[in-house]
Order: structure tokens, then C-alpha cells, then sequence
């Protein structure tokens, strides 16, 4: 990225810093093997899903134009917008609830930004080399060797990146449909700019911004310190024991010579995707990847020194005291959320497959007819949420015996469909009762599993 000098006015100092890339190492460990197995899972979890079926349609498809989405065997409709607002929250306080207690753990091991970013890094080690080779090849002048192995990356890349945005895409629109429209080149424009739209996005971010979305765009890293306390667990160098830092050879008594454990190899820099060094305290750059961990237990291993230089650990542990995991905050947010995960699922294993309003005619409190019957008429909007379309039977019941006008009558109702049908109750002449609360219910005959019965006021005049 090209430098832009702003400079202060007679002080000829640069506002901006220009951007150093950064070479990031490649490290094995245990952490590293934990964010691996969270990348393959993930990636896994996008990339396969669309393609799933379940009952004959896509099984993940988040239907726009229809106004469905399909989950599995859930279908949610607009009026099931309370589900997915209650989801957000439940996201938002995982986030609150992890963060509180393990710090980063988001941005090490499950944010899209760092997935895809590892997955670019890989593709950009299996064509350009390890750290060394990639800084060369970049220092290098322009020869047949560096042209073969960036055009490769950028094939991988551009390739990735634009499979990244189909199945994007086909979240939105059923993807069988999708490949064959690719396939024969007539995707749709909208469809079109989308796979190119969310493909840049990738290619750009996880290629070339890497680092600098979580330094400079990502507000979550602004305000986590808000959730941060001295018992949250945050990876750290344990300086007390490191320094004073200095070279020294293996096997040889680092207390004799008046040094600590670290013997400033810079390896937990090397590795660092952002760039930054750990042992100068917990900086908002960190993502807490665990990488410099890995890093420095290897160090340590070869040194023959206990693990644990840079660890896991929390302040209150630096400081020798002891640390609390049930605090009140974790507690707060470990009661807030068991409640809403609960809750959400009652609500949506109960959810009705048909809703049903019943709206009183306004323009008459009731009607005796000559027969001395009393009437009562509604307009009543039946939505058929199933994926089927339904016969329906409507039934109305209280303290009097009820008759329906027009009797015995079924409604068909397709998928998806809000049937709207005016409804007469007649209560008969014999039955000198005042108002009263009745039940008008609608039952599928196709599946008497599903009914739904909602509270209507009846009136009528005071007996
Ligand atoms: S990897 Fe460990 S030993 Fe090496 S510089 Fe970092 S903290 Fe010191
Ligand atoms: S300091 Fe360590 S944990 Fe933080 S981003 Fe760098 S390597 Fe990852």
C-alpha cells in the first residue's frame, strides 16, 4: 500500500503511518491445531450447507423474494421476525458472556475475518514459501520464478474468493439453479453483481487488508476492553519471569547470568499475524489468536525451560492473586443467556404451523335476526405457514351452542398463503345468554396435528 504523507502544518511530521505487511510464520501447536480444526469446521459449515437437501428443497435457504427462510425442517415467515431478533440477542450475549470470561476467543478462532484470512495465508505459503521465501520473493526484482508464483496465488485466490461469493449468493437463491445458470453463463445481473460484490470482499480483506480490519475497522476490538476484567483470561508474557531478555546457550543457567526465560528470539513476533509484540503488554491489536503460545512453548521446549512464558492467564494470576470465574458479570450473562437459548427453543418447538387473527366487524355490535338468533360476524386471516398447502375446517365454541354461517365449509389455503374470509356465529334463539368469550379455531384436515385456536368477545343483548 502506497504511503500518504499528510504533513503537519511546520512540523513536517506525517499524520499517517504507512502500512508495513506483515510476514506472519508458520507455526505449529496446540492452539494452532484448535484454530485449524475451527476453520475446517466453519468453512465446512458455508460451504456444504446450501448444498443440503431436506424434504426435497434446499435445506439452508433464506428465500427473499418469497419472504421465507428454510432451516432445516423450520420455515420462518415475516411474522416469525421476533425469532430471529431474539437469535441477535442470543449472539450478542455469547459474545459478552465468551469475552468475559476467555477475552478474544471470537476473533482467535471463529470470526470470518480471521477464517478466511488463514485460509488465504495458507494458499499464499503452499505458492510463495515459508516467511523467509515470501520476504525475498517480494524484495526480489520481477523474474519468470516470482511472475509463476504469485500468478499461481492470485488464481487460487481470485478462484476461492469467487466460490466464496457464489455460495454466498446461493444462501439467497437455491444454488443447484445457481451452478447451472453459472455454468451456462446467464446468471442473472443482481446475482451477477453479488458473487462478484461479496467475492472482492473477500479477496480484498482476507488478500490484502488481513490485519489491518480488525486494527482499523472492527468496532468490536474498540469496545471489548469494556468486558475485559482482571479475572478474563488473556494471553499474556509473563515478564516477571522473561526478563531481563538476552541470548544464552542451551542448557546453561539463564539466574547465573542475570537473565530471565526469554531469550528474545522474537519468534511470538514472527508468527504474529498483526504484526504486533506480546511482551509489551496486552495491546487492542492482539485478536488472540495464540499463536506466539505455540510459538514460544516450542522455544521454551528446545531451551529445556517450562512452558507457559506466554500463556492463558489472567491479571489477578500476574499479580498472585487468586482468580474468580463465577463473578457476578459471568453470572449475570451465564443466567441471561441459559434463559434466552431455553426459551428460544420452547418458542420455536411450540411454534403454531398456522396463525390465526380474528378481527370483529366494526360497523354492527351484534344483529337479532327475525327469529330472535343472535349474530355476530368477523373477518378472520388464516396464515398457512407449512410448506403444503391446506385444507381447513373452522370450528367456534363457549358457553352457548354455536353455529357457524356458512356450516361445514373447507378452505383451501396454499403455502405461504394469508386467506382472509368473513365469518358469521350464530348463537339460537333459546340460548338467553349476555356477552360471552368464544373460541374459533381453524384444524388442517390434511394433518389434525395442526390447529390453532384463538379468543373472539361475542355479543349479544343482556338477558
Ligand atoms: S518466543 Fe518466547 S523466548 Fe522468544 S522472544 Fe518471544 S517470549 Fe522471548
Ligand atoms: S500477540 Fe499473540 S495472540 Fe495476539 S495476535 Fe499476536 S500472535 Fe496472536
Amino acid at each position: 500500500m502506497n504511503e500518504v504523507r499528510i504533513p503537519l502544518h511546520g512540523s513536517g511530521q506525517a499524520l499517517y503511518v504507512a502500512h508495513e505487511k506483515v510476514y506472519p510464520r508458520e507455526i505449529d501447536g496446540r492452539f494452532e491445531r484448535l484454530r485449524t480444526l475451527s476453520v475446517w469446521v466453519l468453512l465446512g459449515i458455508f460451504y456444504l450447507f446450501p448444498w443440503l437437501e431436506w424434504n426435497g428443497r434446499q435445506a439452508v435457504l433464506f428465500d427473499l423474494p418469497d419472504r421465507k427462510f428454510f432451516i432445516f425442517g423450520l420455515v420462518f415467515w415475516p411474522q416469525d421476525f421476533i425469532f430471529l431478533t431474539w437469535l441477535l440477542i442470543i449472539a450478542a450475549l455469547s459474545l459478552f458472556f465468551f469475552t468475559a470470561v476467555g477475552g478474544r476467543l471470537w476473533c482467535g478462532y471463529a470470526c470470518p475475518q480471521t477464517v478466511w484470512t488463514e485460509t488465504f495465508l495458507w494458499m499464499e505459503r503452499r505458492t510463495e514459501g515459508d516467511r523467509a521465501a515470501r520476504l525475498k520473493l517480494d524484495r526480489g526484482p520481477w523474474n519468470a520464478n516470482k511472475l509463476l508464483r504469485k500468478g499461481t496465488k492470485q488464481i487460487l485466490w481470485v478462484s476461492f474468493a469467487l466460490w466464496t461469493g457464489f455460495t454466498f449468493v446461493g444462501f439467497f437463491s437455491p444454488i443447484r439453479a445457481l451452478a447451472h445458470e453459472a455454468l451456462a453463463l446467464s446468471l442473472g445481473p443482481w446475482e451477477t453483481f453479488w458473487v462478484f460484490f461479496y467475492g472482492f470482499a473477500t479477496y480484498g480483506n482476507a488478500g490484502y487488508l488481513r490485519e489491518q480490519v480488525c486494527k482499523y475497522m472492527c468496532p468490536y476490538a474498540r469496545f471489548q476492553s469494556a468486558m475485559f476484567d482482571k479475572d478474563t483470561l488473556v494471553i499474556t508474557y509473563d515478564k516477571e519471569r522473561g526478563e531481563p531478555r538476552g541470548a544464552r546457550k542451551r542448557g546453561t543457567d539463564a539466574r547465573a547470568q542475570g537473565l530471565g526465560d526469554c531469550i528474545d528470539c522474537t519468534w511470538c513476533v514472527q508468527v504474529c499475524p498483526t504484526g504486533i509484540d506480546i511482551r509489551q503488554g496486552l495491546q487492542i491489536e492482539c485478536i488472540a489468536c495464540a499463536a506466539c503460545i505455540d510459538a514460544c512453548d516450542e522455544i521454551m521446549d528446545k531451551m529445556g525451560s517450562p512452558r507457559g512464558l506466554i500463556r492463558y492467564t489472567t491479571q489477578h494470576a500476574l499479580d498472585h492473586k487468586a482468580t474468580h470465574l463465577l463473578r457476578p458479570r459471568v453470572l449475570i450473562y451465564a443466567g441471561l443467556l441459559g434463559a434466552l437459548v431455553v426459551g428460544f427453543v420452547v418458542a420455536v418447538s411450540l411454534r403454531s404451523p398456522v396463525s390465526l387473527d380474528v378481527i370483529r366487524d366494526r360497523n354492527s355490535l351484534y344483529r337479532l335476526t327475525d327469529d330472535g338468533n343472535v349474530d355476530n360476524v368477523y373477518t378472520l386471516r388464516i396464515l398457512n405457514k407449512t410448506e403444503r398447502e391446506q385444507n381447513f375446517r373452522i370450528e367456534a365454541s363457549g358457553g352457548s351452542k354455536l353455529t357457524l354461517l356458512p356450516a361445514d365449509r373447507e378452505y383451501h389455503v396454499p403455502s405461504g398463503d394469508v386467506y382472509s374470509l368473513p365469518l358469521r356465529v350464530r348463537r339460537a334463539a333459546y340460548q338467553p345468554l349476555g356477552a360471552e368469550t368464544i373460541q374459533i379455531t381453524v384444524r388442517s384436515l390434511d394433518d389434525p396435528a395442526i390447529h390453532v385456536t384463538t379468543r373472539a368477545r361475542f355479543l349479544a343483548p343482556a338477558k
